[in-house]
């Protein structure tokens, strides 16, 4: 039985997200992406909010027997991954500059706790320029998001932004 964690901020969840758990469920038996509870990073969705669009948008990610949880955490990962005995945390990696703050963070994740290794893995060509940061910009400023985020995502940012 092989656990991961995948954790971020998934504010909200993008199609790049999930193409990452994809491809980490043929790796692993169990996946819990587990949202960051930050209270120092202004998000634009709820913790629950996130955790419903992640659930719903996976539901329709084909992971032919890998069960994929969803959870939030506080405090430190290596922490919350032993607590959830896990193997792994698996992050995405899209370009150099991912990978410069991604290795700083797994050097010292292992330097915090030994038994937990960490996974690049990397991100679909087609994905490889999405984040949460820039699919927000663009649907702020009236730009189309459509094949960027799962459809669910797409009618919260909608309805969340209409509101005002
Ligand atoms: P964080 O604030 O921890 O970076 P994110 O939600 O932005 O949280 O990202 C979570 C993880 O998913 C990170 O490892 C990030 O590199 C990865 N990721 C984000 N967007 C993509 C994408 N388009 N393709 C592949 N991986 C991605």
């Amino acid at each position: 039985m092989r656990r991961a964690i995948y954790p971020g901020s998934f504010d909200p969840v993008t199609n790049g997200h999930l193409d990452i758990i994809e491809r980490g469920s043929k790796l692993f038996d169990e996946i819990v992406v587990a949202i960051l509870v930050n209270p120092e990073k202004r998000a634009l969705f709820s913790i629950e909010e996130r955790r419903a669009m992640i659930e719903e948008a996976a539901a329709g990610v084909r992971t032919d027997g890998c069960v994929v949880r969803v959870d939030s955490f506080q405090g430190l990962l290596v922490r919350y991954a032993v607590e959830q005995q896990a193997d792994a945390i698996v992050r995405g990696i899209r370009a150099v500059s991912d990978y410069e703050y991604e290795l700083q963070m797994a050097l010292m994740n292992r330097r915090l706790e030994p038994r937990v290794e960490t996974v690049f893995l990397t991100a679909a060509a087609a994905y490889s320029y999405v984040s949460s940061r820039l699919v927000k910009e663009i649907y702020q400023l009236g730009g189309p998001i459509d094949g960027l985020v799962p459809a669910p995502v797409e009618a919260r940012m909608r309805a969340k932004f209409d509101a005002g």
